[in-house]
């Protein structure tokens, strides 16, 4: 949770008290906060510009940038540290080759990779700088020299794990031992052939689990600025209240289905190697926020957490020639996958004349290509809709396992808001039972759910 000086000197004082009461720590920064941000944006922009104006937004974007992080580390490192400032400078003269690189063309995905790690390869030597001006040794290392090896999928890479657990032990161990705490970008990896990769949007957190598990760390800490996992987002539900244990397995379903607190892959290199995640506060670091483990607790009422998910759409394949037809579901998963869409909810009518999909909102364009191409002719199939102006509503706790009755109260509470149900799935881990409602309604479901099942009512953390 790096939003300021502040919030830097406040987190390496945090680390500070642990090294103090004996622990080894590993630390993992993510970037100033809105700075990856700015860097996708202007990436952005310099594809479609002119290349002779690409040089001044370049310079303008680059001396702005510089100078913030020079601001930022003058107040958090000694006045003294000076390779502090000619660290910053080199790597920002390595964004502007990048940035040079990309202007008037697609960007590789390398590239991009390179471009949108740049805010934590900035913030991991400040960091680091804060932590020596507090007399706590420490060095900065990038992911790849911390041993995170990932595949070569950049922009979403998946580490290769039994690689990392070696290379892992072998880069940070020795430091550790000689009581050096590490300071590691975070979402920021690298390949075999050595190029750097990203771990996907806000993949700090994931970061942090891999190299907790390949260390066998005894916790894994996030600090975040909201009081943990939460039973609803706090924008969207006044009241909503930190969930104070939640399974593994609960964590992930609510990362995925919208609640922007984890990255969605956190949870399972911690579970595969049995370690907790504590979610805590940055901004009061003595409440205990959520803990995240192999137990789950059973709440009252089986729910823990709902949340809601805007940026999807909704695509329904419909024909009465449907029915009876083995293969069409087939023919519509397999081209969205050779498209490479990622299906996130899927439901059947029982009269077989329907099959409808939720996806993200931005691959709507992709899928109305694929699927009008791959139907073109076919007589089974009448109509393919597609829906933009849908919201997933997920309602999220393990106790709905077997708990009758937990999918009438939440369908009534949405019949109290007033609001209609488009479509309905529920994992078949029954530990999650997800709809879509009209965009505009789903502020108030999710209110409406939170009150059914009173999670407004759980005991501050
Ligand atoms: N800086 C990256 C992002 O904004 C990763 C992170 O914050 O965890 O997505
Ligand atoms: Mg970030």
């Amino acid at each position: 949770m790096l939003n300021s000086a502040d919030s830097i000197k406040q987190c390496a004082r945090l680390v500070k008290r642990q090294v103090e009461r004996g622990d080894q720590v590993v630390v993992v920064t993510s970037a100033l906060s809105g700075i990856t941000d700015r860097l996708l944006k202007v990436a952005k922009d310099l594809e479609t510009a002119k290349r002779s104006d690409a040089r001044a937004v370049i310079d303008q974007f680059c001396d702005r940038l510089l100078e913030d992080h020079i601001s930022v580390a003058r107040e958090v490192a000694d006045p003294g540290a000076k390779e502090i400032s000619s660290k910053l400078r080199s790597l920002v003269a390595l964004l502007k080759t990048d940035l040079a690189h990309i202007a008037g063309k697609d960007a590789s995905a390398r590239t991009m990779d390179r471009i949108a790690s740049m805010g934590e390869r900035l913030s991991t030597p400040i960091f680091a700088a804060a932590l020596s001006s507090l007399g706590v040794r420490a060095v900065d290392l990038t992911g790849g020299e911390a041993g995170i090896v990932t595949d070569s999928n950049f922009g979403d890479a998946m580490p290769k794990m039994d690689v990392c657990r070696t290379t892992i032990k072998s880069r940070l161990e020795s430091l550790i031992s000689e009581g050096i705490t590490p300071v590691v970008t975070g979402f920021a990896a690298q390949d075999e052939s050595g190029a750097i990769t990203t771990l996907g949007r806000g993949g700090s957190d994931y970061t942090a689990s891999i190299l907790g598990a390949c260390l066998g760390v005894d916790e894994i800490w996030i600090w975040k600025d909201v009081g943990g996992i939460m039973t609803a987002n706090p924008k969207v539900v006044s009241e909503a209240k930190t969930i104070p244990l939640i399974s593994y397995a609960e964590a992930a379903e609510l990362a995925y289905f919208g609640a922007k607190v984890l990255h969605p892959r956190t949870m399972g290199p911690a579970m595969q190697a049995g370690i907790s995640i504590r979610v805590k506060d940055a901004t009061a670091p003595d409440r205990s926020g959520t803990l995240i483990s192999n137990g789950t607790t059973q709440v009252p009422g089986a729910v823990k957490a709902v949340t809601s998910m805007d940026d999807v759409g909704l695509i329904s394949v419909s024909g009465t020639g449907m029915v009876g037809l083995p293969g069409v579901a087939a023919k519509v998963f397999k081209s969205l996958a050779r498209g490479k869409v990622n299906v996130m909810m899927i439901s059947q009518s029982s009269s077989e004349t329907n099959i409808t999909i939720a996806v993200k909102l931005s691959d709507i364009p992709a899928c109305r290509r694929i699927l009008s191409s791959a139907f073109r002719g076919d007589a089974a199939v009448r109509e393919i809709a597609f829906d933009e102006d849908v919201s997933i509503v997920s309602v999220v706790g393990s106790g709905m396992k077997g708990t009758p009755g937990v999918a009438a109260r939440v369908f009534k509470a949405v019949a109290d808001a007033g609001a209609s149900v488009i479509m309905i799935a529920q994992g078949s881990s029954e530990m999650n039972i997800s709809f879509l409602v009209r965009k505009q309604d789903s502020a108030r479901v999710v209110l409406s759910i939170h009150r059914e099942f009173r999670l407004h009512q759980l005991p501050d953390a």
